[in-house]
């Protein structure tokens, strides 16, 4: 694949002034401060190289700086004191500001990770307004319960009376991945800020742009100094600082799963609190019943939206043999029709992946595969002025046992299998470390309540895939990870329970 990318500037005045404001600074205690010793690294365009900003680079004495502002935050302050209603304000004006800069944010959101302008526009920002709007709404709606409990110690003329109380976690860790930055980060802060924690947030090296504003608009927004403090930085140093660090109470982590192991193992010195939404290999089901005109541009959405990198992307396909030539033509069909370019550019269907590295490591996945004997319908092919496009893969003829079946590619490349029966499939499905999300194409409610039941996933969608909303949960089983984002239980993950027994 050989296309020039002509670079695109920034066309809103927003994105334009904050490049311009070349902003290399944490945000810690609400104020914006250099990294200690003053070190940055480059952020670039992933479709042309250019280097789009400095980052400044946080690591340990940063992180622990952040965290003792999120401290005192915490236990002391304005914070603490504020009424639900008054959090649920703040989070509203926060949610008001995004979305005034909704334009700007995309914009960065697509420079900084290469994206199309439309997905970060109109799916992913919104959706950072609407998980602070609902969130917004919980913060005055966190109640305990009072219990009648049994115990039989009554002293003459007393009552037992027991009742539990709802308290924030405490200094939230929130470290986030690179693929659909600004949400993502809303999932965590939105519910963490609801809950009355105060969070050092790490976003991902390779954007942290959108990170940096939205620090900006927190301060904007009037929250008290020290509620949201950034660190920018590498994973392994301010990353590996914060999951490590004796003063948080929690780590809300998005991320790769041995990204997630390694946590869990920092996380054991002061035996934080962790929750882990991890990888993915979901599968999408085809039963023979299916609308195919409904089903085949699903199934090519599930996998090549935001060119394959979303956590619940469809990234292994099942087709009942009746109808598995169809499917296989009429997914590699869609493929071909999405037109690769710039995400700025109106006419992109299908940006860039977001780094060299990545993009090697996705081709190197449909390279492999056709190496072990599999058939690539079609792409799969590496280029771009930077080598950091793949053309949307379609991989027939696979074993089970191939790595682009069992590992997560996190790239534009579906695997596509056929099955005879129902039972072969639901194995087929299962067979998987992960337990993120799969789909369920059928015209049959009686097979799609049945399969949904027994497929092993967090979320189980029926003739869609990948419908987010902030009031339902998302999240994994098996090596998926641990707990939920978004919905009422994402709350929960940070509140702690407290137990008053009295005698009275
Ligand atoms: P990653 O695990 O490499 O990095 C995620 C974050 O962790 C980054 O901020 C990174 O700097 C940080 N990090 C890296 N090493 C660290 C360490 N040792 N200690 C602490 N922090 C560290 O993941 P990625 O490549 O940025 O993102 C892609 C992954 O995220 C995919 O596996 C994808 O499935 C997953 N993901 C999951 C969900 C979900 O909801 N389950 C959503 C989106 C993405």
């Amino acid at each position: 694949m050989t296309f020039v990318v002509r670079s695109v500037e920034p066309q809103t005045e927003g994105a334009k002034a904050f490049l311009a404001k070349r902003r290399k600074q944490l945000f810690i205690g609400g104020a914006w401060v250099d990294a200690h010793g003053g070190d940055t690294f480059p952020t670039k365009d992933p479709a042309t190289g250019v280097i789009l900003a400095e980052i400044a680079k946080g690591g340990a004495a940063d992180v622990d700086a952040a965290v003792a502002a999120a401290r005192k935050a915490f236990d002391g302050g304005e914070w603490p004191s504020l009424t639900p209603m008054q959090r649920s304000r703040l989070l509203w004006t926060l949610a008001d500001l995004i979305e005034a800069n909704i334009d700007e944010l995309a914009e960065l959101e697509t420079l900084d990770q290469g994206k199309p302008l439309y997905v970060g526009r109109w799916a992913e920002i919104p959706g950072a307004v609407n998980q602070f709007r609902y969130y917004a709404g919980l913060a005055t709606a966190i109640e305990g319960r009072t219990i009648d409990s049994s115990i039989n110690y009554q002293p003459a003329g007393k009552q037992v009376a027991s009742w539990t109380l709802r308290e924030p976690v405490g200094v939230v860790a929130a470290i986030v991945p690179w693929n659909s930055p600004l949400v993502l980060t809303a999932m965590k802060l939105a519910p963490a800020l609801a809950a009355g924690c105060t969070v050092v947030l790490k976003p991902a090296e390779d954007t942290s742009l959108t990170a940096v504003r939205l620090a900006e608009l927190v301060q904007q927004a009037g929250f008290p100094a020290g509620v949201l403090n950034l660190v920018t930085g590498l994973g392994g140093e301010a990353g590996a600082a914060l999951a490590a660090h004796q003063d948080v109470d929690k780590v809300a982590f998005t991320g790769s799963t041995p990204t997630g192991r390694a946590i869990l193992d920092a996380a054991k010195g002061n035996l934080k609190k962790v929750s882990l939404e991890l990888g993915g290999k979901s599968p999408v089901v085809i039963l023979p019943d299916a609308d195919l005109d409904l089903a085949i541009p699903g199934a090519a959405n599930a996998i090549f939206f935001n060119a394959g990198q979303v956590c619940v992307a469809g990234s292994r396909l099942y087709a009942h043999r009746s109808i598995y030539d169809r499917v296989v033509e009429g997914v590699a069909a869609q493929a071909r029709g999405l037109q690769l370019g710039h995400g700025l550019d109106p006419s992109t269907h299908m940006g860039p992946l977001v780094s060299r590295k990545q993009a090697d490591r996705v081709a190197g996945f449909v390279a492999g595969a056709a190496a072990a004997g599999a058939e690539v319908v079609t792409g799969g092919v590496q280029g771009g002025d930077e080598g950091t496009f793949v053309t949307p893969a379609v991989v027939a003829r696979v074993t089970p046992d191939m790595a682009i079946v069992r590992e997560e590619v996190f790239g534009p490349v579906v695997v596509v299998q056929a099955y005879d029966e129902i039972d072969e499939v639901v194995a087929a499905a299962n067979d998987s470390e992960y337990g993120l999300a799969a789909s369920i194409w059928t015209e049959s409610l009686s097979h799609a309540h049945r399969l949904s039941r027994r497929i092993k996933a967090g979320t189980v969608w029926i003739n869609c895939h990948s419908m987010y909303d902030n009031a339902l949960p998302i999240g994994g089983v098996k090596a998926s990870g641990w707990g939920r984002d978004s919905g009422q239980v994402a709350l929960d993950g940070y509140l702690e329970w407290k137990t008053v027994c009295a005698v009275v």
